[in-house]
């Protein structure tokens, strides 16, 4: 083990099993931020998908891990508790809605029943369309064949935006991943509507990526799972006017008012991006809570619009130590 994992991974144990440690975590939350949990362990793994996937046993070990040291609780319990707790208190979010939080992260929660929240991108539930970071990644990975890669290796290659030479063949699997990973980040400056077009020319697959309503209302009628607003079309807010900033926001909203029982009174914002007119936007739409995607535990004195979280991936959830280490760091800013 690299000797800087190895620090990273005793600090996070002795965090959380001195006393110190935890007097640090007492009064604080902890929201944890996932999005997607796939089929298999080493698929996740892969650098291009490991920020935003987990695998089933690694779940069900980050699970087994936060029950040992935290008292799980739903997220509404965590922002405004009704009763004390002996023990830290963590809340699991999930963002976009994909399909296999139903398929293969519910009947994790389930099992261990742990309470969670869903965040949907509010547009693609029950609809065919894709979230383009997911279409256009696996496109040119090659997962749907050699020709649609080709096809889109051609298409960024004409709008300026080639493919690093790391991606290319005679480089390992993890090289490429991880160049595949870096190139995506890249393009999230590209203007939506090149993006949409992009999405267009990768061939669709037979199975929708987004949740649709009925498994919406079915997770929420189980009684674990809360649902709340993640944007309606994941546009990120702060590059939106005003007039479609407020369209935005009221078309995620009245789409949970519908699909959902009781929607959470928590907006989350896509990309995690915010800003100080975004934030007075989202509070006279009556929204008194909203989550980011900033690295920390939630302290008292927070901005309530504008909570950390804690990010996890294969690579922390399969090693819960590591992820102890990220928590540690949050404890102190
Ligand atoms: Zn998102």
């Amino acid at each position: 083990m690299p000797i800087k994992q190895m620090f990273k991974r005793t600090s996070g144990w002795l965090y959380l099993n001195t006393p110190l440690g935890r007097r640090r975590l007492m009064g604080a939350g902890m929201i944890l931020m996932l999005h997607r949990v796939l089929a298999d362990d080493d698929s996740a793994a892969l650098p291009h998908r490991n920020e935003l996937c987990v695998g089933p046993q690694a779940f069900a070990r980050l699970l087994n891990w936060l029950q040992l040291h935290f008292d799980c609780v739903p997220l509404m319990e965590l922002l405004e508790p009704s009763q004390a707790s002996a023990r830290p208190r963590v809340a699991l979010t999930f963002d976009d809605g994909w399909r296999d939080n139903a398929l293969n992260a519910f009947p994790l929660l389930q099992q261990h029943k742990v309470p969670a929240s869903i965040f949907l991108s509010t547009d693609f539930i029950g609809s065919r369309q894709r979230f383009w970071w997911e279409s256009l990644g696996e496109t040119l990975w090659g997962t749907y064949g050699p020709q649609a890669r080709l096809k889109l290796m051609e298409q960024v290659r004409q709008i300026g935006r080639p493919l690093p030479s790391g991606f290319f063949m005679g480089a390992s699997e993890a090289r490429r991943s991880l160049a595949l990973a870096n190139y995506l980040q890249s393009l999230k400056t590209l203007a939506p509507i090149a993006l949409r077009a992009l999405i267009d020319s990768c061939p669709t697959e037979s199975l929708p990526q987004a949740m649709d309503w009925e498994q919406v209302r079915s997770l929420e009628d189980s009684g674990l799972i809360t649902f709340g607003p993640h944007g309606a079309s994941h546009t990120i807010l702060t590059g939106l006017d005003d007039r479609k900033l407020d369209e935005e926001l009221s078309r995620s909203h009245a789409a949970l008012q519908n699909g959902c029982r009781s929607p959470l009174p928590v907006y989350c914002y896509p990309n995690g991006d915010h800003d100080q007119r975004v934030r007075k936007h989202l509070a006279a739409h009556h929204y008194p809570y909203a989550l980011s995607t900033r690295a920390g535990i939630c302290h008292d004195n927070d901005n309530p619009l504008a909570l950390p979280r804690i990010g996890v991936s294969q690579r922390n959830a399969s090693r819960p130590s590591l992820l102890a280490w990220r928590i540690s760091r949050g404890g102190r800013t």
